[in-house]
């Protein structure tokens, strides 16, 4: 449970605050002691030494996390709106916190803290304080029933809105902080009980945030935070009969052994998993917008996001302008460490998983596609022994080509030119996935007709990955079950209860 830190003494406390878990109250180090390694994908350093779960460990929280629903504790006897007040208290600590949060999630995650401070830490705030203002609003209906005469009288019909009980929410890396408040905001708003369990890459801003959970004054057993790895803890949180629910925000093949593993209690399960979402340029559209739009798309958190919009299908007439444009913004895009002045893009995860992605583009061009730029690991000062790959555009791949069908999780973009609507379509849906598409005309029924034709949680006209705290997020086909930031979002950690009164 040491912490090894080369960083300022602020980070150093946050990372040996990463060092413990945090169940029913109480700051833990995992049974048996045993730590896994917590590495700087800027430089391959090792950062922290983080407690490795064992299902012990998971039976400890789980019980924390339901005693702490007894019908008499602090919890369940607390009104809707002291509930709403501590997520709004939250909310608050989080945004006093952005330098600081900002610093841990980019030196953990590699990302810019520009995305940090723009988009993750403001985001989170809002989801946090948009749930704080539905404490007070979920409630049941009066339902007036036609029971068959004869039974004596009249009834009073009615339902319960309840917590589905114990969550547990299993968090990815990519956008650490943001995905674990995204789970967090609406178990707390409907009072459920939570297990939170970071990624094994990127514990170091959820083990903050748990520090700022008992700050607001969040009772013991609330929040636990467990660290471990996902095939050990995770797994032990999916299979466990004490979890009523599991969240969960990953891979595919993972979020399909969560499933399996929740069949045994039949527990709930919500998914956000991945995605390979179209990008459709029609030839009447605003380049500017357009080439600016694409680029995010692909390169924003280094392509390592669910919605990036790996696959460009451009119309013919504007490609050649497309591609070369959007080739010369990303060859200007500045790579570097997240926490350095001037980062546009941060390193990738992992060793191993860069390997991944410079694998898939080496697939990609063996299978014909062309490279327009980037396609290495850059190497010199400053990206020794660290994860990064130079933001990469391909064009022509066949519409067959794994690297238009497989998830890369990287800063690759393949740009492809097409001729009619039908036929963008039918590529656009040509794919496992539903996550994120968008569509990029000045033609207003064409942007209806495409949004209606596109199979995806969601579509955006003339712009890219808008998100909003009250905007249902979540996947079609396989990118998953349920979705996240929004109102519906509640019915999903709610029980409704039935209750008939004869009267
Ligand atoms: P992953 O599925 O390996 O890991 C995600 C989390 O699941 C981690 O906390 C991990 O410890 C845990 N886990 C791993 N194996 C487990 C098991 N058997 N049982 C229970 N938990 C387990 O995913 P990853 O490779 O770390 O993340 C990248 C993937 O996540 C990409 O495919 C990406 O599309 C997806 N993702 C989706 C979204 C979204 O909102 N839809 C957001 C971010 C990432």
């Amino acid at each position: 449970m040491t912490a090894i830190s080369p960083f300022t003494p602020l980070l150093e406390a946050d990372i040996d605050a990463a060092t413990r878990m945090f169940i029913g109250g109480e700051w833990v180090t995992a049974q048996g002691g045993e730590t896994f390694d917590v590495h700087d994908p800027a430089d391959g350093r090792v950062i922290a030494h983080v407690p490795a779960a064992q299902p012990a460990d998971v039976d400890a929280a789980v019980a924390a996390a339901r005693a702490a629903l007894a019908p008499a504790g602090p919890w369940r006897t607390m009104t809707p709106q002291v509930r709403g007040r501590l997520l709004w208290k939250l909310a608050d600590l989080v945004e006093r916190d952005v330098e600081r949060l900002s610093a841990i999630d980019s030196v953990d995650s590699g990302k810019p803290m520009d995305e940090m401070r723009y988009f993750d830490i403001p985001f989170s705030v809002d989801v946090l304080r948009y749930y704080a203002g539905w404490t007070t609003k979920i409630t049941g209906d009066t339902i007036p029933i036609s029971y068959p005469a004869g039974h004596g009288g009249t009834f009073h019909a009615y339902t319960l809105k309840e917590p589905v009980g114990v969550v547990a929410a299993i968090v990815p890396w990519n956008l650490p902080l943001l995905m674990a408040i995204k789970k967090l905001a609406p178990a707390l708003a409907t009072g459920c009980t939570i297990v939170v369990k970071p990624a094994e890459q990127t514990p170091l801003s959820i083990a903050a945030l748990t520090q700022l959970t008992i700050e607001a004054g969040f009772p013991p057993g609330v929040i636990n935070y467990v660290t471990g790895l996902g095939e050990v803890a995770g797994a032990a949180l999916s299979r466990h009969r004490g979890v009523d629910k599991v969240t969960f925000t990953g891979s595919v093949p993972t979020g399909k052994d969560i499933v399996r593993a929740a069949a045994d209690n039949l527990k709930r399960v919500s998914l956000e998993l991945g995605g390979k979402s179209p990008n459709i340029v029609f030839d009447d559209a605003d380049l500017d917008a357009v080439v600016a739009g694409a680029a995010a798309a692909a390169f924003a958190t280094q392509g390592e996001s669910c919605i990036a919009g790996s696959r460009l299908y451009v119309q013919r007439g504007v490609f050649d302008e497309v591609v070369r444009r959007l080739g010369e913004h990303a060859a200007s895009i500045r790579l570097g460490r997240g926490t350095a002045e001037g980062t546009q893009m941060g390193p990738l995860i992992s060793a191993e998983h860069r390997d991944r992605v410079l694998d898939y583009i080496k697939i990609g061009i063996d299978e014909g596609a062309e490279l327009v730029t980037g396609g290495k690991a850059p190497t010199g000062q400053g990206y020794d022994g660290g994860y990064f790959v130079e933001p990469t555009v391909l064009i022509n791949a066949a519409p067959e080509a794994r690297i238009m069908h497989e998830e890369i999780f990287g800063p690759v973009v393949s740009a492809v030119a097409f001729d009619t609507e039908e036929e963008v379509l039918a590529l656009a849906n040509n794919t496992r996935f539903g996550l994120g598409a968008a569509v990029w005309t000045k033609d207003i029924s064409r942007a209806h007709r495409m949004a209606a034709a596109i199979e995806s949680g969601q579509v955006w006209v003339n712009c890219y990955q808008a998100a909003d705290s009250a905007l249902p997020f979540g996947g079609t086909k396989e990118s998953g079950w349920g979705r996240e930031t929004c109102r519906e979002t509640l019915e999903e950690y709610l029980e409704t209860k039935t209750v008939v009164v004869a009267l």
